[in-house]
């Protein structure tokens, strides 16, 4: 087991503690154990909200200068640090170390956004149309915040959640995926070394969501949830949160459509394509999920992107040369074989590009041709480096075929100029949609989905509205 620079307890009001066990954390490239981190009860849970209770009287009382300044020690030691950070994420999560290199820094940038937006809250102050008194509106935080993350950005959706919540003046209890504990413990540790008092940023590492996030969201001192995962998850989150009628925050899957009109730049679309569904191994939420390509450019898109699927480099994530390191788990990469076998039984036809080193979760790039839209592979958000590609002969039928799914986190479009780029754009039915770029996401941005991809929105000017609550205050005239 590597010994690890940094602790591994759990943070809970300014204290690592050990926890009521262990959970191990592997390295998915070898399947080795490389850490053991405390594994929370609910007592340990319960006890990070009264932490995060009690830090919260002062913390929001803080002037907002100040709290900002904590989020910008924060942002410069996560990038003063940010090798020894992205050696974690790579270590723990498997992805390639030069993603993890760029999900740190786009990291850091929420602490270093967010501590630009502390000072930034506005109110209001007008006379009512009757005249009778001054409608006078302001935003409070709103308490203690529990915050849920996923695995495939173990840094990037911690940062996102932490940076709003403390600049709004809210406290934290963070609750990170178990395959990935380590990133959140680092960052906590950060925060800590960045002058957050005790108990405003706590983390509990478990390997008992459901039991100890029940526990939490039933105790009346936690006044909303910001969770990042699975659609399936959120809406049972949504289910318990509704017992309480907790603020909820719910950043969920996606299924992201990537289209090529008639017209595109097929370079740019390929070298687009490579990102969007690349970066990250193809396990992020916002990855091109499902290629709709126009009849006329099928082909040449379908051959230069098996191409450069083709050239890249997998191996553990660790090693720089790497481009496509482990998926985050053998059961991950079995999902997706599953989905595979499913497709080629559908009439599709499958073309694994490249070998798959043996011994860990590792999956070569797939490219799948002649795919039916509708087809299991096409509904189903895959979370890998598979590219399904589906022809389209109409704009109206892309469109419709790009829409035609649950989720609505973010949607690529390749256009052959940028008026039909937002005149097609403005008809996806997404909270993001990318024009010819194979990337969005900006922490300075609203990060979002519709319909099943979630509620609220993280990052931008809304991001700490999320941790915020209006209160209206009639003054008599
Ligand atoms: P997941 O299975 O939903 O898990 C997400 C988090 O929820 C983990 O911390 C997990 O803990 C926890 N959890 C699981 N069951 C729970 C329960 N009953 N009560 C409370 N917490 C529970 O998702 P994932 O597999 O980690 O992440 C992949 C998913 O996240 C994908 O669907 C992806 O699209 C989505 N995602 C969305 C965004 C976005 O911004 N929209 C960003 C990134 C990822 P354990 O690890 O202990 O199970």
């Amino acid at each position: 087991m590597t010994t690890l620079p940094m602790p591994t307890g759990l943070l809970i009001d300014g204290e690592w503690i050990a926890g009521s066990g262990t959970l191990p954390v592997i390295d998915p490239s070898d399947l080795s154990v490389i850490a053991e981190v405390g594994d929370a009860g609910v007592d340990d849970g319960l006890a990070a909200v009264t932490a995060a209770h009690d830090a919260f009287r002062t913390w929001s009382a803080t002037p907002a200068r100040q709290r900002a300044e904590v989020l910008r020690r924060a942002f410069e030691i996560m990038s003063a640090e940010a090798d020894e950070c992205a050696r974690l994420i790579s270590l723990e999560n498997g992805k390639a170390y030069r993603d993890a290199v760029a999900e740190t820094a786009y990291a850091a940038e929420f602490f270093r956004w967010f501590s630009e937006e502390a000072s930034r809250v506005e109110g209001g102050f007008r006379p009512s149309p009757a005249g009778d008194k001054m409608i006078v509106t302001d935003h409070r935080p709103i308490g203690v915040a529990y915050c849920i993350t996923p695995w495939n950005f173990p840094a990037a959706m911690a940062t996102r959640k932490i940076g709003p919540a403390l600049a709004a003046g809210c406290t934290v209890v963070l609750k990170p995926a178990s395959e990935t504990p380590l990133t959140a413990l680092w960052i906590g540790d950060v925060m800590t070394r960045a002058g957050a008092p005790r108990g405003v940023v706590n983390v509990i590492t478990t390997s008992r969501a459901g039991e100890v996030s029940t526990a939490v969201l039933a105790d009346p001192r936690v006044m909303t949830l910001s969770f990042t995962g699975s659609t399936a998850v959120g809406k049972a989150l949504l289910r318990q949160t509704a017992d309480r009628v907790l603020r909820s925050s719910m950043e969920l899957g996606g299924n992201a459509p990537f289209v090529v009109l008639e017209g595109a730049d097929v370079d740019a679309a390929v070298s687009g394509a490579m990102v969007a569904k690349m970066r990250n191994g193809g396990a992020a939420c916002t990855a091109a999920n499902r290629f709709y390509v126009h009849a006329s450019l099928t082909t040449t898109f379908t051959d230069r992107l098996e191409h450069a699927l083709a050239a890249m480099r997998i191996g553990p994530g660790i090693d720089p040369a790497t481009e496509l390191g482990a998926m985050v788990s053998v059961n991950e990469r079995d999902k997706i074989l599953g989905l595979l076998a499913d497709s080629e039984a559908d009439g599709a036809r499958a073309t694994t590009l490249g070998d798959a080193p043996a011994g860990g979760a590792f999956l070569a790039p797939v490219i799948v041709r002649d795919v039916r839209h509708g087809s299991l592979l096409t509904r189903t958000e895959v979370f890998g480096p598979v590219a399904p590609i589906v022809t389209f002969e109409d704009t109206d039928d892309a469109v419709r075929m790009a829409n035609d799914t649950e989720y609505g986190l973010i949607s690529y479009l390749y256009a052959p100029d940028p008026g039909t780029g937002l005149s097609v754009g403005r008809r996806m039915e997404s909270g993001m949609v990318a024009i010819n770029r194979g990337v969005a996401s900006d922490p300075a941005a609203p990060f979002g989905g519709t319909k099943e991809s979630g509620l609220g929105r993280e990052g931008g000017f809304a991001g700490i509205h999320e941790f915020l609550e209006v209160q209206y205050l009639a003054v008599d005239l």
